[in-house]
């Protein structure tokens, strides 16, 4: 992992309020409530947008809190969670979440990296995006279009989330880490794609980006 990026805090300021504006301000932060946060987030983990609300709201019906969730069915979940990925090994560990959050928290959601991480199916992205969407905390939530458009942005040079996580906490001044996510998750999803090559004609920070300046470069 390389932090010795050449972008300065400024630039970064630069590139995402122009992607603020672009997307209407979608990188602002809507803080909901811890427990529904924590769930839609596990939900949502491997899953589209759309899906991830609709079974968010299905189990959120039926598990309006930490107690009724810690006795669910897990056969039962399983059938309300079609639509999420992975989702057979989701009932079972939101189940085992929610024993844990009853016994060790007395149902409350811990607002702490560390207790959330030690949670069954929670790993850095879904923690860091409970401490921001459930806590207001400063952390930054990096998900794939996170962490390949800040490579592509040049502005870290690395393998994995977690990598580039740290790395931006070096790089990135703290008020931009919690609209991070959302920022770069529309901006992934309409013109930085994931699954074919970005659309870099079209893309309104292509000047401060070294992927966007390579000639070579795969670009439509
Ligand atoms: S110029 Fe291309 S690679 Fe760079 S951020 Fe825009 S779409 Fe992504």
């Amino acid at each position: 992992m390389k932090t010795e990026a050449k972008v300065t805090p400024e630039q970064m300021r630069t590139v995402m309020e122009i992607l603020a504006a672009t997307y209407r301000g979608r990188g602002a932060v809507e803080l909901g409530e811890p427990y529904r946060v924590l769930v839609s987030t596990v939900i949502s983990q491997r899953t589209r947008e759309e899906q991830t609300a609709a079974v968010s709201r299905r189990v959120l019906a039926h598990y309006p809190d930490v107690a009724s969730l810690a006795v669910a069915d897990e056969q039962a979940l399983l059938g309300l969670l079609a639509g999420s990925e992975y989702r057979e090994a989701k009932a079972p560990r939101l189940v085992a979440m929610a024993k844990i959050l009853l016994e060790k928290y007395g149902g409350r959601i811990p607002d702490d990296i560390d207790a959330l991480l030690a949670l069954p199916g929670i790993g850095r992205k879904t923690a860091n995006c409970v401490l921001i969407y459930a806590f207001n905390r400063e952390a930054i939530c990096v998900d794939t279009h996170l962490h390949k458009i800040a490579n592509r942005l040049g502005w870290v040079t690395t393998k994995t989330p977690e990598q580039t996580e740290k790395a931006l906490k070096i790089l990135m001044p703290r008020d931009l880490w919690a609209g991070s996510n959302r920022l770069f998750l529309q901006h992934g999803r309409a013109v930085c794609l994931s699954g074919a090559p970005p659309l870099c004609s079209r893309c309104p920070v292509r000047p401060w980006c070294v992927y966007g300046q390579e000639p070579t470069a795969r670009k439509r």
